[in-house]
């Protein structure tokens, strides 16, 4: 059977393609039948698939071992050339737009994908090809520079992601000192961070201009895809958040404080949770593989068979190594029809969200695997953080597996931290509209914001004095800011749609099995608010779609005694 590391590379001859991709789309514009034009269509997605998977491939490479210089190369490469197939495309979508067969093509492939190239189109121009290199290095050097971590603690060199035990540490004086090593980092490429964030928005703003857009907002939320929402809409949600959520949270962080035996919680108290210690997973990476395969084998025959196809296939690059970019992700190979899952195991409960978490974007994948239309095989982000989010939560009945006698333990901290994260995720969203409002501020001023947005959603977050947090330097080790602007209100978003399935398999397990996998396969042939319909899922952009859940949720961490973990 072929395995990911016989996944062939192979370099993509940009001009090579370049040509034979514009022959095809001339073919398409002077097809005389729908099945000829139809056929053409499939070409050029079969060339598309095969950059895709050329270019992913590398990627994945390149993260797993950021000091391989053959794939460090060809990543250069490909943020190279990545504008130039990019443009390729638009024009593939502007001919789709105007195809005279336009009617017998809906009928075959659907409205949405017509929808996409529309939006598509209004996010570039041959005239930012130079900018958006710059962009994607920009990108690169941001995760260059914080892969770059050494830090010096517990006699070893550490990354920032090793450092995860040590900042919940249940040792007051240890969590501490973990903090501030890893805040010295920041605040020792203070500058560092702040050049390339600057660099970032001005490219990104003047990108917005040269396409005749007042600000990177508007672009921001082209690129994401979104066609049926706005600032707007975002806005009435982050109000939501402050009146329904916020005070839950502060309430979380009450009762945690007092678990703690803390007169005053600071910030490198938040992640510990428990003085017992968080919930560890009670085994190393092979015995979790084994306890979910298991987990997925009883869930469902789909989830059977995906998870079967992932080990076989060496689909999962968990272990964290010297040189590994942080983080994890899930992404798909088409050729392959392959998702892939990227993790830095550190033997916290982050390694078991991650099994179900990533593990619920791949599924979905799977699950989309066979749309012939590349872009229904993944929704936008918003939607796909449903599937993932919602993964985490349908996966409750097995925890035990991972976590025995701490698995209550397990779920209260899991169901409060989603909780606790969406003030966060709104203090990120808020900042990016207000950064790419005022592209020419300081970096100071910038800080400033931030700190500001954080004493508003954030009220008990405490400092305790540390000048670089009080300036407002907390959000450098937030990758999306960076990468993906306007990319994060997402999370916040499935979050909320995922509470709804969390209510829903708590009352009718089976219904609500058949409403996810519905979803799942759906992936991403309709828009978000569409999906969320057919989901069987409330809006939340509804007014009160927010306050719904916010009821069960708080019954529930109300009917725990947490004094006892
Ligand atoms: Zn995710």
């Amino acid at each position: 059977m072929l395995k990911f590391e016989d996944y062939k590379y192979e370099k993509i001859d940009i001009d090579k393609f370049k040509e034979e991709f514009n022959n095809h789309i001339n073919k398409f514009k002077d097809s005389n039948s729908f099945k000829n034009q139809n056929e053409v269509m499939q070409h050029l997605i079969e060339m598309r698939n095969y950059f895709e998977t050329m270019a992913t491939l590398v990627e994945i490479r390149q993260s797993i071992d950021t000091k391989d210089e053959f794939y460090d190369k060809e990543k250069t490469y490909y943020d190279e050339i990545r504008p130039i197939y990019q443009g390729l495309v638009t024009n593939y979508y502007k001919a789709l737009i105007t195809s005279k067969f336009r009617k017998e093509l809906t009928e075959e492939w659907g409205e949405w994908i017509f929808k996409i190239a529309e939006l598509e189109i209004k996010t570039f121009s041959d005239e930012i090809v130079e900018d958006l290199k710059l962009e994607n290095k920009l990108s690169t050097k941001y995760a260059k520079l914080l892969a770059s971590a050494e830090i010096k603690f517990d006699g070893k060199i550490l990354n920032l992601s090793q450092m995860g035990p040590y900042l919940q540490s249940k040792d007051r004086k240890i969590r501490k000192e973990a903090a501030e090593k890893a805040t010295d980092f920041f605040e020792e490429n203070e500058t560092k961070f702040d050049n390339i964030y600057d660099k970032l928005v001005k490219v990104r703003d003047k990108m917005a201009k040269k396409l005749g857009y007042k600000n990177f907002t508007e672009l921001g939320y082209l690129r994401m895809g979104r066609s049926e929402y706005g600032p707007e809409e975002v806005k009435i949600f982050r109000d939501q958040v402050y009146k329904n959520i916020v005070p839950i949270a502060n309430k979380i962080r009450k009762k945690q404080e007092k678990r703690l035996g803390l007169e005053k919680i600071k910030y490198y108290d938040e992640p510990l949770e428990f003085l017992t210690g968080n919930a560890k997973p009670k085994g190393d990476k092979d015995w979790m593989l084994d306890k979910a395969n298991k987990m997925y084998s009883e869930l469902s025959p789909e989830t059977k068979e995906f998870f079967e196809f992932m080990t076989d296939k060496n689909l999962l690059d968990l272990e964290t190594k010297p040189g590994k970019n942080m983080g994890g992700y899930c992404t798909y190979l088409p050729d392959y029809k392959s998702p892939f899952i990227f993790a830095n195991f550190n033997g916290t409960s982050a390694d078991v969200d991650v099994l179900t978490h990533e593990a619920g974007h791949a599924f979905q994948n799977y699950c989309s695997r066979d749309f012939k239309i590349p872009e229904y095989i993944w929704p936008t982000l918003e939607a796909c953080e449903i599937h993932s989010m919602s993964m985490e939560f349908i996966t409750w009945p097995w925890m035990n597996l991972f976590f025995r006698e701490e698995t209550d333990k397990y779920k209260y901290s899991h169901l409060a931290s989603g909780i606790l994260f969406i003030p966060y995720g709104v203090v990120v969203d808020e900042f990016q509209h207000w950064v790419y409002e005022n592209p020419e501020v300081k970096p100071e001023k910038r800080k400033k914001k931030w700190r500001e947005l954080e004493k508003k959603y954030l009220p008990l977050k405490d400092y305790d004095g540390k000048d670089f947090y009080e300036r407002g330097g907390y959000w450098f080790r937030q990758g999306h800011i960076f990468r993906d602007p306007f990319y994060y209100i997402d999370y916040t978003l499935a979050q909320i749609c995922a509470y709804q399935y969390w209510i829903k398999f708590n009352e009718n397990r089976s219904k609500a099995w058949q409403d996810y996998l519905n979803l799942c396969k759906a992936g991403g042939s309709k828009p978000f608010l569409e999906l969320v319909e057919y989901g069987n899922l409330e809006s939340p952009f509804n007014k009160d779609t927010v306050e719904k859940i916010s009821d069960p949720i708080n019954d529930w961490l109300n009917n725990i005694d947490d004094t006892k973990f």
